[in-house]
């Protein structure tokens, strides 16, 4: 069977494969794959010769990409996440977006357009892409701090006004075609209030109903034992979201799928649901930047090479340095505004969503669609390389915000001084929480050596004033682990409750010394396996352990006796 180019089959295979490969030559030559998967998009797209690709079919897998990066931002936030960056993210990206527009006007102004068109022109140069941003936060491992949560407040606020424009724009049409007294007030006003109602329907319907359904399936589900299950429990519950937000309450995909994965965020369950989505997230991220590059004509950058740079001065000048401005205004660190803003210098898939409208309703001409395309292809080509110079200027920015000793120059500056312990026979714990604390404490009472890896720094600061040595660090990065001198250790206790990284860290820490004694926490059987497997000699499971703890009291208890005091001694300190 032939396939060609409308098949679904060939743009998955050409296009994952097409950017494995330029991605490999991008990461050889030290720059970002996302450079090559632009790439590959352009070599499968209309405007260069040779295969072409169904351009409709790709947007729609690109979509899938955008729901389950979406999802997986969500298992990592709360409500309580997004509302503690409030202060700066609605002002803040509110400012942003208005001026971004203003600027994008004016540029569009001296295309010589009617002003409407302009304003609407201006419109796509104002939100960022949420696939590229989030994509930055989570290679940096940013996503669970300040910096992260500062970014993805604003990508969804940006997203949440994007799905006001978007329904407001059809009964301003009129108006801003300047066809006077075309606006039907009582039209925009039933718009406006329509769709609020809907995406407040949709937040309300999610935290009521979605943040109970949704861990109790999953729960039931991952009590079923079938992994195979498991996996497509959270898919369907991230697609079907994400789906059921777009048709029921016409909120984008990338907004419903966001709440999915929040409402899953509180529950114990979203590690687990985060890790089975990851390979398919990743994927289909892939084929996101793929579907963008294909929409590229490079004869643009000959046809309006002016305008092209007007607006790319828009985005990574004017929206950008908003935004670093109005961070900075709120007091965060110069470093924490500079790589926001950098992370928002550039606009994607909601501002091809805005074009397409603008065109359908007559207010772009569709060659407004090609500026706008090249703008967010050359800015996001842009994006690794502003990121990259912002971390040649860090030794400067850090000394600028040591100044002002913020929050997150802390972290960094624990980050850096990472050095190899001293320590000689000593037990290395990974994790000082509930459980690591306590086993710490013991420990120590019995005079052992200690040295702990942390990765909160308030219990690092904590366990460090104690007078205990402490690497402060996630285990299961090679050189966090390296600092820990293995090799010369006595024991490794893993008392994390994450199986991932736990597996990770046995791993890596019995490549370092094969005769180390490991001991680790688990939580589900599965994990026992795998950390046995990995290396671990003893493995702990949590919950058996509750278990026998449970049935040793209740073995002593007479059966209609009440507890005996002796008992209730027994049980054993609360940290
Ligand atoms: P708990 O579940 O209360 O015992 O807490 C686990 C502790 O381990 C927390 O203090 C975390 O900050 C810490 N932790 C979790 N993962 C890692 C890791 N990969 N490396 C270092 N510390 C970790």
């Amino acid at each position: 069977m032939a396939h060609d180019s409308s098949s679904l089959i060939a743009i998955i295979v050409i296009g994952l494969v097409l950017a494995f490969v330029l991605g490999a030559i991008a990461h050889r030559l030290k720059i970002s794959p996302l450079v090559g998967y632009l790439l590959a998009g352009v070599v499968v797209g209309p405007f260069t010769p040779g295969f072409v690709a169904n351009q409709e079919l790709a947007a729609q897998l690109a979509e899938i990409g955008v729901i389950l990066l979406m999802f997986g931002v969500g298992l990592h936030f709360s409500l309580a996440d997004i509302l503690s960056v409030r202060r700066i993210v609605f002002p803040g990206a509110t400012v942003q977006i208005v001026v971004s527009t203003l600027l994008g006007t004016i540029v569009a102004r001296l295309m010589g357009w009617s002003w409407g068109v302009d304003v609407v022109f201006g419109l796509c140069f104002s939100v960022a892409s949420t696939v590229v941003v989030m994509r930055t936060m989570q290679e940096r491992r940013l996503i669970d701090s300040e910096r992260g949560r500062i970014a993805i407040g604003w990508l969804v606020f940006q997203d949440l006004l994007t799905v006001i424009v978007l329904v407001l724009l059809p009964p301003l049409s009129g108006l801003l075609k300047g066809e006077a007294g075309a606006v039907d007030l009582g039209a925009l006003a039933l718009a406006l209030g329509l769709t609020l109602a809907k995406v407040v329907g949709f937040i309300a319907v999610m935290l009521v109903i979605g943040r109970r359904v949704i861990p109790a399936i999953l729960h039931y589900i991952v009590h079923t034992g079938s992994r195979e299950l498991f996996r497509l429990a959270v898919l369907s519950v991230a697609l079907g979201v994400a789906f059921l937000a777009a048709e029921l309450f016409g909120v984008s995909f990338a907004l419903g799928a966001f709440f999915a994965g929040m409402v899953l965020s509180e529950s114990q369950l979203s590690q687990q649901a985060a890790e089975e989505s990851l390979p398919l997230r990743d994927a289909f991220a892939v084929l996101f930047f793929v579907s963008v590059g294909m929409l590229f004509d490079p004869a643009v950058l000959v046809r309006e090479p002016l305008s092209l740079i007007g607006m790319l001065l828009v985005v990574m000048v004017g929206g950008a340095g908003t935004a670093v401005l109005m961070i900075r205004a709120f007091g965060s660190p110069l470093g924490t505004a500079l790589l926001v803003g950098a992370g928002l210098a550039q606009i994607g898939e909601f501002s091809f969503i805005l074009a397409d409208l603008g065109i359908g309703l007559g207010l772009l001409p569709p060659s407004g669609r090609d500026l706008v395309l090249a703008t967010s292809i050359l800015s996001i080509l842009a994006n690794p390389i502003l990121l990259a110079a912002i971390d040649r200027l860090r030794p400067w920015i850090d000394r600028r915000d040591g100044k002002l000793a913020p929050p997150d120059a802390d972290i960094e500056a624990m980050r850096e001084e990472l050095r190899m312990t001293g320590l000689q026979g000593h037990a290395v714990l990974v994790g000082f929480g509930r459980v690591g604390s306590l086993v710490g404490d013991a420990l120590r009472q019995r005079g052992w050596p200690l040295l702990v890896i942390e990765d909160s720094v308030e219990t690092v600061k904590r366990v460090r004033a104690a007078g205990t040595e402490t690497i402060f660090g996630n285990a299961a990065e090679d050189r966090v682990l390296a600092a820990a001198n293995l090799a010369a250790a006595r024991i490794l206790l893993v008392a994390i409750p994450n199986g991932f990284e736990a597996c990770e860290i046995v791993k890596h820490a019995r490549a370092l010394n094969p005769g180390l004694e490991i001991v680790a926490r688990a939580h589900f059987d599965a994990e026992v396996d795998q950390l046995v497997q990995f290396g671990a000699d003893i493995v702990i499971m949590g919950e058996r352990e509750i278990a026998r703890t449970m049935i040793e009291y209740v073995r002593d208890l007479s059966v209609d006796g009440a507890p005996r005091e002796a008992q209730r001694a027994g049980v054993p300190p609360q940290p």
